[in-house]
Parts: structure tokens; sequence; C-alpha cells
């Protein structure tokens, strides 16, 4: 059918724009317009490029856009992509990793002092509630100290959910054992933070929750939370649910990191 008018003509354009399926250049454009409060322009732009690059590999690999949207909402974007510099970092290890003092049953880190434990994605909060569930009922961390994570040994201060820990407890390192311990009751030592990559994981998720604005939720949960629920035997569908953040959890994390790596170049603090 002809439109009869030029505003007749606009209506049907709009009305094919609506109808049109989704496709990855579309989020690729969604990504170039988005915004994360709190992180600066160098920041933000080095988390554009990479965020791209994955949709044009995911493009020229015809991956479809309905995985590539279940992906970047999940987490698992992120979690790709903050490892990948990751691994580019420890190629060639910094100072901070070189000198590291960690070491297995050495826990200081895990005492979760904020009670938070950091931010983590679907896709992490998924895979930590199914490592914890089966240690429901055991004694866990806070039988060794009463804010550390359910995950922890309690005996060995080994982490029980080693495979399926989050990119936090993967990215946090420190070069003074003694700092983490002073730190974890209160202190506020220097030597102890989490390498860059993880402020790209942050910026990513977050660009990814601006891309996908309209078309589907992204949430953030609390680790803690989330191993505190599995602990108690709560199923993934009530524990999440229960440890899932405000959306203003994660900007504030970006903020934070970015803070920190401002001021401590190489590293962010720990949330
Ligand atoms: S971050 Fe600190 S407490 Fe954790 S393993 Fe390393 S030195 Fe030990
Ligand atoms: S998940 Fe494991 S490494 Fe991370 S805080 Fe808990 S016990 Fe520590």
């Amino acid at each position: 059918m002809k439109p009869t008018s030029p505003r007749a003509a606009r209506r049907l354009a709009q009305k094919g724009k609506k109808s049109a399926p989704l496709s990855i250049g579309d989020l690729a454009d969604r990504v170039a317009k988005a915004k994360v409060k709190g992180v600066d322009t160098t920041l933000e732009h080095r988390a554009k490029r990479i965020l791209t690059s994955y949709l044009q590999t995911a493009q020229t690999y015809g991956l479809p856009v309905k995985d590539v949207i279940t992906e970047m909402a999940s987490g698992q974007t992120a979690w790709r992509l903050g490892s990948a510099v990751r691994d580019e970092i420890l190629k060639t290890p910094p100072d901070a990793v070189r000198n590291a003092a960690c070491a297995q049953g050495c826990a200081f880190c895990c005492i979760l002092s904020g009670g938070e434990g950091g931010v983590i994605t679907r896709f992490e909060a998924e895979q930590l509630h199914t490592a914890a569930a089966p240690l429901a009922g055991a004694p866990d961390g806070r039988d060794w100290h009463p804010q550390a994570c359910p995950a922890l040994d309690p005996e060995t201060r080994s982490c029980r959910a080693y495979e399926a820990r989050p990119m936090i407890c993967r990215s946090f390192l420190s070069t003074d054992a003694t700092a983490c311990e002073r730190n974890a009751a209160g202190g506020e030592e220097q030597g102890a933070g989490l390498l860059g990559s993880h402020l790209d994981y942050l910026v990513v998720h977050a660009l990814c929750r601006q891309a996908l604005k309209g078309i589907t939720q992204v949430h953030t949960y609390s680790m803690a939370a989330t191993a505190a629920a599995a602990a108690a035997g709560k199923d993934a569908e009530s524990g999440l649910t229960t440890a899932r953040h405000k959306p203003s959890a994660l900007e504030i994390a970006c903020r934070d990191g970015a803070n920190a790596a401002a001021t401590r170049p190489g590293s962010s603090a720990k949330p």
C-alpha cells in the first residue's frame, strides 16, 4: 500500500523499523551510545572497544543475536572479556603479581568485612551457588571468622568453590598478608588490591546493561549473600533473589574501582 501523505509515510517507516528484528549491528550501535556514570571517558572507550570487538567476532561467526543478548545479560560476556584482559596482564606480570604473598590457606581476603563480598554477575552467582549448595549444613568459613565467606573451609582455609570462584576472587592479590589481616580487621593498609582487568570486567558489564535497556534486564548480586543463601540450603532461584543487588551497586563498583585506579594505577580497591 502506498502512503497517502508524508505523515503516513513516516508512520509506515516507523512501523517497519519497530518490527525489524534486532541485529548484532544494532547492539553495537547501542554500545557506542552507552554511558557508564562515574567512569572517565578513557576507561569507557577502552571497555567499548573490547565489547565492540566481541560483537564483531560474534557477527563474523554468525552467532544468533538472541544468544549474544543472553551472554551479555548473564555476564558471560564480561567474564570472557575480563578474563582475556587478565590473561594478557599475567603474560608479563607486573611487580604486584610477581611479589604477591598469596598462598593456599592464607584467607584474610575471604573475610568480607563490608558484608557484601563484591559485585558478581548472574553467570557467576549461578556457578557459585551450584558449587556451594552441596556444602549446606556443614561447618563453613563463618566458623573460623564471623564475616568470612561461607564457601571457605574453616579448617584448611581453602576455597571450596575454587573452580567457580567469581572474578573478584581471581583478581584480588596482595604483596603483604599482614596488611590483608589488618585490613580484614578494619585497617586501611596498602599492598592489596584488584588487577586492573577487574575494572574492565565491571565497565563492560555496565555497558552491556545500558546497551540492553528495554530488551532485557541485567542484574548483579552480592557474592557474600549468594554463598550464604547456598549454605543455608536455599535453592538457586530463591537464593539469587535474596542476593540480588539494587541497580546502583554496579555503577558504584565501577565508580569506586575507577577512583582507586586513578590513585593507584594498575589496581582498584577491594569493594
Ligand atoms: S590477598 Fe592477602 S589474604 Fe588473600 S591470599 Fe593474598 S596475601 Fe593472603
Ligand atoms: S568464593 Fe572462595 S575465594 Fe572467593 S571469597 Fe569465597 S572462599 Fe574466598
